[in-house]
């Protein structure tokens, strides 16, 4: 009898996830129905002279990527596709899933995407002019590369879409709500895997109130009841609430009036203030990135570590507040998962709320980092994008397929 073909190498098994962003295309390859990436990889500094293609294996090994040209997003997924097939000749899709940044008050599901739905996501770009236009750059070179094979968008808005009306406004005249100036909330991709995880784990924790604390280059705070996003940190864009590597985080409008007025500043210098310019970077004139501020003996290194960890502090009160209790604490995101610094440092001045961590335990970023009597849990979790599209855009073809 002849050996079963491993499973990578039939046709139709795989599904594909990008994450195209300004000038980088993100990628993985799952098995259909597979939990880890067969390969992932970056497309970097796409339309620069030093642009580079970096792909792994499902055992981490870098895979070997030739001569790859990357002036734009197509030519960079053109060179994914040559790179996959070297080692998947059957390359057949049965999705290509997209996180997409915005999905507006429409769209609170992952969404195969037809010619109308790319026109309502098209309309969405004034609200996500950093994020969004790439994100459609990304679809459209798939539509073009893999004609015929479904694309699902899946959204960093969608998780939120049941705030109640409160979390979902702003106190502004109602008009301007109507339009769609309203608390979206993002990094919805990431709170689903994590709420998903903790329903695995810890089934007793999430049917409670959890705040989930998404701490990376982006960071937010999600207050999650029941499996459910009842309020975010991030509001209308992904500027809101806590600071961040580059963004400035929760800002006095009558800043914005100020530079505008005063400054003579015009909204694109805003723009690049605010999201490029600003945040632990802006503060510590050091570095957006905490490992670095962490080893810094600057002073100003100490005070912006200093500022996100009392921000974070004030937030996880506010999401608690929010869901009227909180039952456990969720780490997440490059710095959540791995800084037992900014853990213990954020959790100091949470003993309040029942919050008392296990140095040995957040040390060795361990599922459960709070001691055994604390009363509310805190863990860590590492989170997992990209699996949520892979499946996301799996489930919603299959059912496309079903109900043509
Ligand atoms: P992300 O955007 O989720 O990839 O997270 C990036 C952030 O995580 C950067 O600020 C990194 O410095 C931070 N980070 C990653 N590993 C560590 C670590 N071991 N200690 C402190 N910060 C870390």
């Amino acid at each position: 009898m002849n050996a079963p073909e491993p499973i990578h190498t039939r046709p139709g098994q795989f599904v594909l996830t990008l994450n195209a962003g300004s000038s980088s295309l993100k990628v993985a390859l799952y098995a259909s129905g597979g939990d880890t990436p067969l390969v992932s990889g970056i497309a970097d500094r796409i339309g620069g002279a030093d642009g580079i293609l970096k792909l792994k294996d499902g055992a981490g090994q870098p895979m070997p990527v030739h001569g790859a040209q990357l002036d734009s997003h197509e030519s960079a997924l053109a060179a994914v596709i040559d790179a996959l097939r070297r080692d998947f000749p059957a390359l057949a899709l049965v999705a290509v899933g997209h996180r997409v940044v915005h999905g507006g008050a429409r769209y609170a599901e992952p969404l195969v995407l037809d010619d109308a739905a790319l026109e309502y996501l098209e309309s969405l770009v004034p609200f996500a002019p950093l994020h969004q236009p790439h994100n459609l750059r990304g679809i459209r070179a798939a539509m073009a590369a893999f004609p015929g094979v479904p694309q699902v968008a899946c959204f960093d808005t969608a998780f939120h879409r049941q705030h109640p009306w409160v979390n979902d406004a702003f106190a502004l005249p109602r008009a301007l709500y109507a339009e769609g100036v309203r608390r979206y909330g993002f990094h919805g991709l990431s709170y689903e895997y994590v709420s998903g995880a903790l329903a695995q784990r810890a089934p007793g924790l999430s049917s409670g109130c959890v705040v989930v604390a998404h701490l990376g280059n982006g960071a937010s705070m999600c207050a999650v009841q029941n499996g459910r996003s009842v309020a975010s940190t991030m509001g209308f864009s992904a500027l809101d609430g806590l600071p961040m590597g580059t963004r400035c985080g929760q800002l006095d409008p009558g800043v914005l009036l100020y530079l505008m007025d005063q400054k003579g500043m015009s909204a694109g210098h805003i723009s690049d203030l605010l999201y490029k310019q600003s945040g632990l970077l802006g503060l510590s004139g050091v570095s957006n990135d905490m490992r670095t501020l962490e080893a810094s003996p600057a002073p100003e290194a100490a005070e912006a570590i200093d500022y996100f960890v009392f921000r974070c502090q004030r937030e996880v009160g506010a999401m608690a507040a929010a869901m009227g209790g909180i039952d456990a604490l969720v780490f997440c995101g490059g710095i959540g998962e791995n800084s037992r610094l900014i853990r213990q440092r954020i959790c100091e001045r949470l003993a309040w709320m029942g919050i008392e961590l296990d140095h040995q335990r957040n040390a060795a970023n361990a599922f459960v980092v709070s001691t055994e009597t604390a009363r509310t849990t805190v863990l860590v979790i590492p989170t997992n994008e990209e699996l949520v599209i892979a499946r996301a855009a799996r489930a919603a073809a299959l059912t496309a397929e079903a109900n043509p």
